[in-house]
């Protein structure tokens, strides 16, 4: 199960100098097991002992201020007193992703008819998605545990955060991805690494793969594998973020994309702690989940009101949230159960018109990711699911540069003319 520390160390004497130094977690405390509430200590651990559930990190927070956060630097490690980080992580080699903007999206909410609409723009982070968010807990995991190869399964952009962070921190990078992935996310990654691994199936074949590495290999950190309690907990900052562009204020509804369900699990823990810690006021908050069609396990489980996540063969354009058999499909359900939500899925043409929508009212580029949120929320809308009269933020989690095959024949054509006013005329524009 943990590949990080080898068999020496599992077997030595426990001493000061083989565990993690002292503070390596931060204000963490354990691992507790988010099924049957076992606990077990901060190390590379995944899944529990007793029942096999997964493991999640849990925190005894001191008084935290908002302008003790707000002191912070402008990215994730404002909010170092909430992640399973040191209090030196400022010092360490990292890509520093988030402190992203939230923009007002009035053009989009006129167009959606939702009266006070916002766009949390994750595609500026450092490799143009979310994951840099979670990939900067899950390095600074990897080098408190002594891994010596940082690693991941990835539908695309994982592999791109985890290749640039092991380049920056000088630390051997391995990627796995499905071999049928987009040719821009496929050199993205090939810029950053050397071993670029593509495998022929889909991405829960090399999920599987890797957690049979991890199992063999000593000193490996797959970071959505054995430090993926560690890695989740950077999904947060996206909550966290939220709440304090606002105004230190938490959204009425959030629309946020599902692949194995773990951000929107995030968020929603970072708006219970947040509200716990009193830096929000306590209200009630709507979250809502968006899948493809072509891969929408927990979408069909939300509308069946059925517990039972049947796993699929993802075929959708939405690539990057093509998990088939997601991971925390089961929790996003009891959010969006618990919060008034739903889990909601759109067709691929939905997705690539959700692109464009987003491209003509505010002038955002997103991936299929982005517009299947889109589409989502569009759908939501016209369904009268979502309340177009309270305050929304939709999340858009990467950038069309990196699928852009999947509109390419969506948008007109240059007008390629002759070098003369004369043929300029002629085009009409
Ligand atoms: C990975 C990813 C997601 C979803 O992540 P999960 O936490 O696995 O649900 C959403 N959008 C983009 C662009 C992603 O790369
Ligand atoms: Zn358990």
């Amino acid at each position: 199960m943990s590949a990080v520390v080898t068999e020496a160390d599992r077997t030595a004497e426990p001493s000061p100098a083989s565990g993690p130094r002292e503070g390596a977690f931060g204000n963490a405390v354990a691992l507790v097991c988010r099924e049957c509430r076992h606990e077990v200590g901060l190390g590379p651990y995944y899944a529990c002992p007793e029942c096999f559930g997964p493991l999640e990190v849990s925190y005894e927070f001191p008084a935290i201020t908002r302008a003790e956060i707000e002191a912070g630097p402008r990215n994730i490690w404002r909010y170092q007193a909430l992640l399973p980080v040191p209090t030196d992580i400022e010092s360490s080699p990292n890509t520093e992703p988030g402190f992203t903007r939230l923009l007002r999206a009035d053009n989009l909410g006129r167009e959606l008819g939702i009266e006070n609409l916002w766009v949390k723009d994750d595609s500026t982070n450092p490799t143009n998605s979310f994951k840099d968010r979670v990939v900067a807990c899950a390095l600074s995991a990897a080098r408190e545990l002594g891994a010596k190869v940082f690693a991941c399964p990835s539908t695309g952009n994982l592999a791109n955060a985890v290749a640039a962070a092991g380049a920056r921190a000088g630390i051997k990078t391995v990627v796995f991805i499905p071999s049928n992935l987009e040719q821009p996310k496929q050199v993205n990654s090939a810029i950053f690494t050397e071993n670029l691994v593509a495998v022929d199936g889909n991405y829960d074949d090399v999920n599987k793969l890797a957690s049979e590495i991890a199992g063999e290999e000593d000193g490996w950190a797959f970071v959505n594998v054995n430090v993926r309690p560690y890695y989740a907990e950077g999904s947060k900052t996206l909550g966290y973020e939220i709440a304090e562009q606002l105004g230190w204020r938490l959204p009425d509804q959030i629309v946020i994309p599902v692949a194995s369900g773990s951000q929107l699990t995030k968020v929603d823990k970072a708006f219970q702690e947040l509200i716990k810690l009193g830096l929000v006021e306590d209200k009630p908050y709507r979250v809502f989940g968006a899948q493809a069609e072509g891969c929408g396990p927990v979408a069909t489980a939300f509308k069946a009101d059925t517990d039972a996540i049947r796993p699929v063969k993802p075929d959708t354009i939405a690539k990057s949230l093509a998990i088939g058999n997601p991971a925390d499909g089961i929790y996003v359900l009891d959010i969006a159960r618990r919060t008034g939500g739903a889990v909601e899925e759109v067709t691929d043409e939905e997705i690539r018109e959700g692109i464009v929508l987003l491209a003509r009212t505010e002038g955002i580029f997103t991936e299929t990711a982005g517009g299947t949120t889109l589409a989502v929320t569009k759908k939501l809308v016209e369904t009268g699911v979502l309340d177009p009269t309270k305050e929304t933020v939709v999340i858009n989690t990467g950038h069309g540069l990196k699928t852009l095959d999947a509109v390419s024949g969506q948008v007109r054509a240059a007008a390629t003319i002759a070098p003369s006013y004369a043929a300029f005329k002629a085009t009409g524009i």
